[in-house]
C-alpha cells in the first residue's frame, strides 16, 4: 500500500508546506546526493526568503517519514537521497562524490535469524577523476629509467 508523499507528511502531524514540497521536488530531481547547503541554494531559485534552517526542518521532516534518506559519515556534513529504495553508495575521498550503486551483496541468513529493513552500505575510495589526478600525480615521482 503506498501513500502519497502529502498523505504521509501529514500521518505523522507534518503540515504539507510550499517549503517542504520544494525541497522534496528538488531530491527527487538530482542524484547528487546534496548537502542541506546545496539544497538550500538551488531552493532559494524558487523560494528566495527560505532560511537554511527551514532547509534543515523541511529534511529531518522528510526523513522522518522516510521520503528521504540521510547519508552521514564522521565529520563531514550529511547528505540526502529521496531515492529510498535499497541502493549502496561509492563515496570520493578525493573530492566527496557520492554516487549510487546496486552492486553490493545482501547478507545471507533467515529472516527469522535478522529483518533487513534499510541498507547502508557505503564503499568509500577515488571516482575516476580523482584517481586519474591520483595516479598523474605518482608518476610525477615515478624515477624515469
Ligand atoms: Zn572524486
Ligand atoms: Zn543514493
Amino acid at each position: 500500500m503506498t501513500q502519497t508523499p502529502e498523505t504521509r507528511l501529514r500521518n505523522a502531524g507534518y503540515r504539507v508546506t510550499k517549503q517542504r514540497t520544494a525541497v522534496y521536488q528538488y531530491l527527487l530531481s538530482t542524484d547528487a546526493h546534496p548537502t542541506a547547503e546545496t539544497i538550500h541554494l538551488s531552493v532559494r531559485h524558487r523560494l528566495p526568503n527560505i532560511s537554511l534552517a527551514t532547509i534543515y526542518k523541511a529534511v529531518d521532516s522528510l526523513v522522518d517519514v522516510g521520503l528521504v534518506n540521510r547519508i552521514q559519515r564522521g565529520a563531514s556534513s550529511a547528505r540526502y537521497d529521496a531515492a529510498v529504495k535499497d541502493h549502496a553508495h561509492y563515496r570520493c575521498i578525493g573530492c566527496d562524490g557520492v554516487w549510487d550503486t546496486t552492486q553490493y551483496a545482501t547478507p545471507g541468513g533467515t529472516p527469522q535469524a535478522f529483518e533487513v529493513v534499510r541498507v547502508n552500505v557505503e564503499f568509500v575510495g577515488y571516482c575516476a577523476d580523482c584517481r586519474h589526478l591520483k595516479l598523474g600525480l605518482e608518476s610525477l615521482n615515478t624515477p624515469i629509467i
